[in-house]
């Protein structure tokens, strides 16, 4: 997928020359941990500063053309803080790897009220214009991206819930068809014909993180929350809200202030475990059957 305004390179000292001037190149390379996906490293440079690079494989070279564009809509709200793009490409003249480069994000200390700023910027974050990102639709994404290192498609839609069935849940159901015994089938059949009665439209559509869980929560130069790693399209924003419960969730706070910084529609907590299908069957589909349990959980749920 391309990115306009993403500049290509075909190495990284050709990266960083133009970046930063030529004769500038990588002092020390170390390892960042953290991601799943992508190799992350911090890159000393010889002028002194500091960047943060993401690589894979030359094949994978479309994650860092979605992240990107992801990254930058999430900046076009102007709400909420994400680390500036500067450029990505693959080292045809080196390794053969594709890379990413970015502002390098390291919040010495925390605000007060860091939870509640997250959740009033989140908030400003889902209210803003959406009209940019959808081509003329209602929902869905210019372009389509990833989730975790597995495809999400984002064709555009003028309802959440048909984008819901036909964009989210039922490409995860078919990839993990081979699961699910005759009987599965049949509730998951059923559930999606019935999602029309689980989940409502929303009063206004949402530019959303997408994979919104801690890990892709870091602390930026202004003590501020700012979010990485983003799997953006223009959706429910209970969406988002239900992710940041799945696996541990943010403190109170958080779901205190944003519920007054945006009022929820009623009825949340019965939609909240239906949104996490699709990242739990993404789980199932990536990692294996561990996560079938908790899938057939929440199926069971809703296909009485
Ligand atoms: P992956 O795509 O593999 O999931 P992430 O985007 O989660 O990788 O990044 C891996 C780790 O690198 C994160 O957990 C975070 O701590 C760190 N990180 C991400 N972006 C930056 C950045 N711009 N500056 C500094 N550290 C970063």
């Amino acid at each position: 997928m391309g990115f306009v305004g993403l500049q290509e390179y075909a190495s990284i000292e050709g990266a960083l020359g133009s970046l930063f001037g030529s004769g500038i190149g990588i002092a020390r390379m170390d390892r960042v941990a953290g991601g799943d996906i992508n190799e992350a490293y911090r890159l000393a440079l010889t002028n002194g500063k500091c960047i943060f690079m993401k690589a894979n494989r030359k094949e994978n070279a479309s994650f860092f053309a979605a992240e990107a564009a992801g990254l930058a809509a999430i900046a076009e709200t102007g709400v909420i803080g994400t680390p500036n793009v500067l450029c990505a490409g693959t080292d045809e003249e080196g390794a053969g790897r594709s890379f990413l480069l970015m502002e390098w994000i390291e919040g010495k200390g925390r605000v007060k009220d860091y939870w509640g700023v997250l959740a009033r910027q989140l908030a400003a974050m889902h209210r803003a214009e959406t009209r940019n990102f959808t081509a003329g639709g209602k929902f869905g994404f210019s372009g389509d991206n990833y989730i975790g290192a597995n495809g999400q498609i984002n064709k555009v839609y003028g309802s959440w819930t048909d984008f819901f069935r036909e964009c989210r849940l039922e490409p995860q159901f078919r990839q993990a068809f081979r699961y699910f015994e005759a009987g599965g089938r049949k509730k998951i059949t059923r559930l999606l014909e019935r999602i029309e009665d689980i989940l409502m439209e929303p009063e206004y559509p949402s530019l959303l993180h997408g994979d919104l869980w801690s890990g892709n929560v870091i602390t930026g130069s202004d003590g501020k929350a700012w979010l990485i790693d983003p799997a953006v399209y223009v959706g429910h924003a209970e969406a988002d809200l239900a992710m940041t419960e799945l696996f541990g969730g943010f403190p109170q706070v958080f779901y205190d202030v944003y519920r007054e910084a945006a009022p929820m529609q009623p009825g949340y907590e019965r939609r909240r475990d239906l949104y996490n299908l699709y990242h739990l069957l993404n789980h199932l589909n990536l990692f294996g059957r561990a996560y079938l349990p908790s899938v057939m959980r929440t199926i069971e749920e809703y296909a009485l």
